[in-house]
């Protein structure tokens, strides 16, 4: 940390705020400069956010130098970049790429298994699909819930692709663990900590989705969350934020990727479907995500989305999927990496 003083600071208000930091146990390093005076605090960090140095005579800023994320960091804790296996597919690593497509929701049996059989064969990774489904009008259908778990397993055992689902309830852990082969923490969850440490235990992997008005930095401490119990098969993913933009339906912040893939270890997937709210954006965004470096994408597939009860306007047709696995593959083969 360094605390920048005033102009008019004296030098027993520097003292002071010397002394402070010396009687906590953090060095201080006095740095005059023409205008102001800077102190540099070097120890624990957090202890010395919460010494309330901003209400002491004469301190004008306190400002972080490290970065508020600590496990999720590529830079102070984990400088290879992590990589594990769902299944026999490689995520993360630099040398495959995940493509993970499915419905937005778990409506019927029927429906769920006409979209596996299409991902499949159209050489998808892992399967998504909705059990519970966090939607914003309480009338709203909220999806098939435990219901919906036969169904996912039963495209599991058709297709072989991994299943990756939202976990919304505590409640609901251990019996979605059972079905679920990545577990997916939606974006209105993000800063549900008492879910983020609940799935770090669960021991499967997570994929952890960006809040919709959460900045990078914040989803960094997120997986910090979940870092912290021991869980590091941990995939980010950003799906889009509220900006002032209403052109789409959220906006995709691929310059967040960029930064994510710099700052971080953990792999980094992109959500297409739900940043752009309309089908016709989702390749283009699917090849930008695929070719600024993303580890994956996620996308929402159905066979007949007009009918879809959540989220049809943005799920690609199945009939198109393959070619549209295609001319991704495409993309991610400019950084040399196929499809895992
Ligand atoms: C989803 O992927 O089904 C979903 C609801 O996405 P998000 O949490 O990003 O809105
Ligand atoms: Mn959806």
């Amino acid at each position: 940390m360094m605390v920048v003083m005033t102009p008019q600071a004296t030098e027993a208000e520097i003292a002071a705020v010397v002394e402070k930091l010396e009687a906590r146990g953090v060095h201080a390093k006095v740095m005059p400069g023409e205008l102001t005076t800077a102190i540099g605090a070097i120890g624990d960090p957090e202890g010395v956010r919460e010494m309330g140095l901003e209400g002491m005579p004469g301190v004008d800023q306190v400002i972080p130098i490290s970065r508020p994320y600590k496990l999720a960091s590529s830079e102070l804790s984990h400088y290879e970049p992590t990589t594990f296996e769902v299944d026999g597919r490689r995520v993360g690593g630099g040398q495959t790429f995940c493509l993970i497509a499915g419905p937005c929701t778990v409506e019927t049996r029927e429906q769920t298994l006409a979209v596996a059989d299409a991902v499949s064969k159209g050489n998808a990774s892992m399967m998504r699909g909705g059990a519970f489904k966090p939607r914003t009008s309480p009338f709203a259908f909220q999806g098939l819930g435990l219901d919906a778990f036969e169904i996912l397993k039963e495209a599991r055992e058709a297709t072989g692709l991994p299943i990756v689902t939202e976990l919304t309830d505590v409640a609901n852990a251990e019996a979605l663990a059972e079905v679920a082969d990545v577990i997916q923490v939606g974006a209105r969850n993000m800063q549900n900590y008492r879910l983020l440490e609940m799935v770090g235990k669960l021991g499967k992997p997570v994929l952890l989705k960006r809040g919709l008005s959460s900045t990078v930095d914040e989803l960094l401490q997120a997986a910090d969350y979940i870092l912290k119990e021991g869980n590091d098969e941990l995939m980010l993913c950003e799906r889009g934020i509220r900006t002032f933009e209403t052109a789409t339906r959220f906006t995709l912040d691929l310059a967040g990727v960029a930064y994510l893939k710099l700052h971080t270890h953990l792999p980094v997937i992109v959500d297409p479907s739900h940043a752009a709210g309309d089908r016709r954006l989702v390749e283009p965004l699917s090849r930008a995500a695929a070719a600024i470096g993303a580890d994956g994408i996620i996308v929402e597939v159905a066979e007949d989305p007009e009918a879809a009860l959540c989220d049809g306007p943005q799920q690609l047709y199945a009939r198109d999927f393959g070619r549209f696995s295609q001319a991704v593959a495409a993309h991610a083969a400019l950084l040399d990496k196929r499809l895992a």
